[in-house]
């Protein structure tokens, strides 16, 4: 029930500014997103750096509605892909088709995608397609193919609640495409994915032995032990090198998990989401799990406590 409120809410435009102009709602964000500028976001991938992870920057913003703001977006995105050169983090990009323009045009989103990866290609990087709801999935799917048909460098996120998924792997694989498998954060029905936890879990399993037995390099996206261990079991039963895949985690989720597999030797990257348009991201990991919730409570009464003795205070002068 949780799950649905809040990503309900993703949208709301009320909650929204209330949430962004508060303190409370920042301060609550930054647990999950590195900060608001660029400056910030290297910052924190420099320190995985030196944890002995990887990142993949994500500058957030989603459902443009114009042309120049998609345009804008692809551009904010090259200007990531420069500064990383030389700058001794091993980080890579990641962005939302809606964010270069999926809904103003699937040729106008192609132009700006290609954009951000032939400037990756050009700085030997790699970018990487995030999945968003299950209407564009079809659309976004098509733009990687025709991306993939030139270009090596580029990724793609699969949602392993949806029912298409492992025909959509198969297909990705068929055409040598890179995969990163996660569950999926949307809210969608059953008539296209699994409305049972333990249903996706097990479609998350199967998929992942599909893409450890495949011979390609993929990522296996989540904080699920579960899921973790299953793919170390497949990886070691197919007879696979720590260098034939990685793990994916989010900025903030797990990090005594990130630091264990690091330990052990596997590979692991970090998603650093960045910028001022953390609320709908927000919305999304308190849907994965309310009890974050309880965390944004604290912050709010903490921020209300503080403002009240800052007024009795002021009242007294
Ligand atoms: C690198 C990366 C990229 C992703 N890209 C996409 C994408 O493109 N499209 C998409 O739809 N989804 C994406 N996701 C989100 C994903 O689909 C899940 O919603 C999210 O990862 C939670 O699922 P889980 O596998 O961690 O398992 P869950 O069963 O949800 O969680 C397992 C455990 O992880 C911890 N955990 C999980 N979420 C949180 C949280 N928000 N706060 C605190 N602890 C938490 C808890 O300990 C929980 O018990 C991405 C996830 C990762 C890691």
């Amino acid at each position: 029930m949780w799950r649905t409120i809040f990503l309900a809410l993703a949208p709301n435009e009320t909650l929204r500014r209330l949430l962004i102009r508060s303190g409370f709602g920042k301060q609550f964000a930054s647990r999950f997103v590195a900060g608001e500028t660029i400056g910030e976001a290297m910052s924190a991938a420099a320190e995985l750096t030196r944890r002995g992870a990887a990142a993949e920057l994500d500058y957030l913003g989603e459902h443009v509605t114009n042309e120049a703001q998609a345009a804008q977006a692809a551009s904010t995105y090259l200007d990531m892909l420069d500064r990383i050169v030389g700058a001794g983090v091993e980080t890579q990009v990641s962005f939302k088709p809606s964010q270069m323009g999926l809904e103003l045009g699937d040729d106008l989103c192609y132009d700006n995608c290609e954009r951000v990866v032939e400037r990756a290609a050009q700085h030997n990087n790699f970018v990487w397609m995030d999945m968003e709801g299950s209407d564009s999935t079809e659309r976004t799917i098509q733009i990687y193919k025709k991306l993939r048909a030139s270009y090596d460098n580029v990724g793609i996120a699969i949602q392993a609640y949806l029912y298409r998924s492992k025909a959509d792997v198969e297909a990705l694989i068929a055409i040598g495409g890179t995969v990163r498998l996660c569950k999926g954060a949307y809210n969608e029905g059953a008539d296209v994915a699994f409305p049972h936890k333990r249903d996706v879990d097990n479609n998350f399993k199967r998929l992942t032995e599909v893409l450890l037995s495949s011979g390609h390099y993929h990522a296996i996206a989540s904080h699920d032990e579960k899921m973790l261990n299953h793919a170390i079991e497949i990886a070691s039963a197919r007879g696979l090198s720590n260098e034939a895949f990685e793990f994916q985690m989010l900025y903030g989720i797990r990090r005594d998990l990130q630091a264990k597999l690091v330990r052990d030797g596997h590979r692991v990257r970090v998603y650093i989401p960045y910028g001022e348009q953390w609320y709908p991201y927000l919305m999304r990991r308190l849907a994965e799990r309310p009890a974050n919730l309880l965390f944004l409570l604290k912050a709010v009464i903490t921020e209300m406590r503080a403002k009240k003795r800052m007024g009795l205070k002021g009242a007294s002068r």
